[in-house]
């Protein structure tokens, strides 16, 4: 039976017929690698999520994680399956040979670790953060904190954290207000208290990295002032054993509506539990230059945007694939045309109603996970490409398209998960079948990593125009490439080029008249509308791509792919024209509206 995880067809399809990714063999980066390498760690990961994270998904919902003012626990099942995990090694995938990775090209990290988010988001938070936090550190910590956390992060021996947020600091980070006191010794300690910390304790791995943002006294207000820590749980002696117990402990812990799987809590740095040199005071090591940590930060966000909205689509593939499973089993009703009391009920794929919110849920995750390695083999492009002509292109395009990359997965793979509820009728309402989690667990990614408002006032006020609209320049462009191989193919693919022609031209014109009156308040009041309208000209892009590499092929599957393309010309990429025109009008409804009148 196919898998109700993920579709390997479709990725294969993505991967190999489309974005051709086995030709990166032949950069020197990926030179031992191959199209068999690539298949046997999609293999495994599909195996190993199949058969250690989805049998507990539900469990971990079910039993969330306890604190009784010491320990976090959580149910066996996490630890097991997280232990399978590293003994696969997959968490070392993308990472350097010197490191103890993989090298794997970042389109097959990112392909791998979609099966996992797609078996058990809550279980798989743990690792995906472990990357995030190892990658941190390889960019800007020094040579002796790479040999002291990141290996044993990379074999998945230590887990890792990113602390950024603080109770009264969320989307405002320049507000934080932990700080971190130098000691003579090259050593900080810190002070203050961490809000939301995914993975912040547990007992699931030897120790715990926590990457910290904090003020050092004296230095300058906002952005300009805030530096980058790391703090482990347990202190690290020179031979690589543990120490003492570091001064960071759980306050509490925060009772989510989903992802319950991965603790989330509220960091206490300093309060003078444990004193480790005996003093109180969390021991932290810079890292980098002072002042540089929120620069440090934005550096990664490219991948772990990418990374959510990666999560977002496997949530929202997995429910897709569920409600397909049973509107062919599910009978209810007769066809519209053929009343007969006693003919037999019909499986609900059969109504052309249900069927509808099959090819939405099929356009909005397809595409989806197209965008999203696309964007993972841009961060390939950017660091591997032959030129650096081409390398810089490529990052001025992921830059560009990353508020994209994040926020329309979790906004319409959301919508694919709402809808695989209502496939399901009553029983998609309750908590005996899978639907409803995934919509739970997927709610979190339009807020998390940026919220959806704060994608769209980056996409607007910074990508489209930054470097004089270089990036915007450089997304028409690579759109504009498409539609021309469209226009070559002629037939329908021409008529879909040029209905994507006319939504990049409109893009254009908008971008100029929103920022003509050079009213930031203005041009920003509707940011969000503007987010979501260029999210679906790009995805109109790319289902274009999709039946690109389809033509010519027979078979379902590319039957498939062609009617979910139509199925976006026609119902979705039409949803622009209104956005746009909204937009246009330079409508002053919310920027006017006053607090005194709600
Ligand atoms: C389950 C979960 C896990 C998390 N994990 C982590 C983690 O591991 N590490 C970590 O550091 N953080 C983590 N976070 C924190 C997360 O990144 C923040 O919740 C998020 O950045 C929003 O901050 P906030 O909750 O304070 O909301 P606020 O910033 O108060 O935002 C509230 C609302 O106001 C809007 N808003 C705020 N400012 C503006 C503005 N300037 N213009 C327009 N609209 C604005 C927002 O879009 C939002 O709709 C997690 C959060 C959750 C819920």
């Amino acid at each position: 039976m196919s898998s109700l995880l993920l579709s390997r067809r479709d990725l294969d399809f993505l991967l190999y017929e489309w974005l051709e990714v086995e030709h990166l063999s032949k950069r020197a980066r990926f030179a031992d690698h191959g199209r068999e390498t690539f298949d046997a760690v999609l293999d495994l990961a599909a195996r190993v999520a199949e058969e250690q994270f989805a049998p507990h998904n539900k469990a971990a919902d079910e039993h969330e994680p306890t604190f009784d003012g010491e320990r976090v626990s959580l149910i066996p099942e996490v630890k097991q399956a997280l232990d399978a995990f590293a003994q696969t090694g997959l968490l070392a995938a993308g990472f350097d040979y010197d490191v103890g990775g993989m090298q794997l090209p970042q389109v097959v990290a990112m392909a791998t670790l979609a099966w996992f988010q797609a078996a058990n988001v809550g279980t798989g938070a743990y690792p995906f953060l472990t990357i995030g936090n190892a990658n941190l550190l390889l960019a800007h910590g020094s040579p002796e904190q790479v040999a002291t956390f990141v290996r044993p992060m990379v074999e998945g021996r230590w887990f890792g954290t990113m602390c950024l947020s603080e109770p009264q600091a969320g989307s405002s980070l320049s507000d934080i207000t932990t700080r971190a006191e130098p000691r003579g010794d090259g050593s900080y300690r810190l002070f203050g208290n961490k809000m939301w910390i995914s993975g912040g304790d547990h007992e699931l791995s030897e120790n715990i990295v926590h990457l910290v943002l904090a003020r050092i006294p004296g230095s300058p207000p906002g952005v300009k002032g805030i530096s980058l820590f790391v703090v482990p749980k347990y202190l690290v002696e020179a031979d690589g054993s543990l120490g003492e117990r570091n001064d960071v402990v759980v306050a509490g812990l925060n009772h989510k509506m989903g992802y319950r799987g991965t603790v989330n809590t509220l960091l206490n740095f300093g309060e003078g539990r444990h004193t480790p040199g005996g003093e109180p005071g969390a021991v932290g090591y810079l890292v980098g230059e002072p002042n540089r940590g929120l620069a440090f930060m934005f550096h990664m966000m490219n991948e772990a945007r990418v990374g959510v909205g990666g999560g977002a689509t496997a949530l929202g593939y997995t429910g897709y694939l569920k409600s397909l499973r049973y509107a062919r089993e599910r009978t209810q009703g007769r066809p519209v045309s053929g009343k007969d009391p006693l003919a037999p009920m019909v499986p609900i794929v059969e109504h052309a109603d249900v069927r509808r919110m099959l090819l939405a849920q099929k356009a909005y995750v397809e595409g989806a996970l197209a965008l999203i390695l696309y964007c993972a083999k841009l961060v390939d492009d950017s660091k591997t490409a032959e030129t650096q002509q081409e390398r810089e292109a490529a990052h001025l395009l992921l830059d560009t398209l990353t508020p994209i990359a994040k926020s329309w997965p979790s906004q319409w793979c959301l919508e694919a998960n709402s809808l695989a509820i209502q496939i399901h009728g009553g029983y998609g309402y309750t908590r005996e079948y899978d639907v409803e989690q995934h919509y739970r667990d997927n709610r979190l990614n339009p807020i998390h990593e940026g919220t959806h408002g704060i994608q769209a006032l980056d996409l607007l006020g910074r990508k489209v125009v930054m470097h004089g609209g270089a990036g915007l320049a450089r997304l028409s462009g690579a759109i504009g490439e498409t539609i021309g191989r469209a226009r070559g193919a002629g037939g329908e693919a021409a008529e879909l080029g040029a209905a994507l022609q006319a939504a990049v031209e409109r893009v254009g014109a908008v971008t100029m008249a929103l920022w003509g009156p050079g009213d930031v308040d203005l041009a920003l009041a509707n940011a969000s509308v503007y987010l979501e309208a260029v999210g679906h000209v790009v995805v109109a892009w790319l289902w274009l791509e999709q039946f690109l590499a389809a033509a010519g092929k027979d078979g379902e599957f590319y039957d498939g792919k062609r009617q979910a393309t139509r199925y976006f010309y026609r119902w979705e990429l039409p949803k622009t024209g209104p956005q746009f025109d909204l937009l246009e009008s330079l409508d002053r409804t919310t920027l006017d509206m006053r607090d005194a009148w709600f």
